[in-house]
């Protein structure tokens, strides 16, 4: 009876249907069913490894589940926590981080389009023009040039002039340096 079974096991043939080689590398028939096993030679089970993607259909909850598994008692014979799947991570968070970059540039941009309008520009006018609308509405609306009789609101206006005048210097300056 043993003799049989022996002879059964060293005569099995490998699961891949191509593969001619004798089957003597027991790997696991899917995820849901541990216990059974196809059997491969050697060249076949790195395949079958390479290929076999464990945590496939694992829904979030299920994945922790096997995560902790894997951290304590049941240590996993397949590759866990290397490359793939920090990499994944990492490519999570910044996807993130660049949201958060975009975000910000977005809230620039609005700024920067409200500092150009403030100064009667259009947005995409160059550095020179710029400086000299500034020049131009500075000398009409500044402080000095202003009779007494005229209201704070003037002021304001001057006020409001130079600081669009800088957010766009700024914004000059920074394309400059990248
Ligand atoms: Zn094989």
């Amino acid at each position: 009876m043993l003799h049989t079974k022996q002879k059964e096991k060293s005569e099995r043939i490998c699961s891949n249907p191509k593969c001619k080689e004798l089957g003597v590398y027991p790997a696991p028939k899917s995820r849901d069913n541990l216990r059974e096993y196809l059997y491969f030679c050697i060249n076949c089970v790195r395949d079958f490894n390479k290929s076999w993607n464990y945590f496939e259909g694992l829904n979030e909850h299920e994945l922790e589940v096997e995560i902790r598994k894997s951290v304590t008692w049941d240590r996993p014979s397949w590759k866990f926590g290397t490359k793939n799947l920090n990499y994944d991570f990492e490519k999570a968070f910044n996807t993130f981080e660049n949201q958060k970059i975009q975000k910000n540039k977005n809230n620039l941009d609005i700024k920067l389009e409200a500092a150009f309008k403030i100064l009667g520009l259009n947005s995409d006018s160059d550095l020179q023009e710029v400086k000299t609308k500034y020049k131009h509405l500075a000398k009409r609306w500044h402080p000095d040039v202003q009779n007494d009789n005229k209201s704070k609101i003037n002021k304001d206006k001057f006020i409001n002039i130079t600081n669009a005048y800088k957010i766009i210097l700024e914004s000059f300056t920074k394309q400059v340096k990248t």
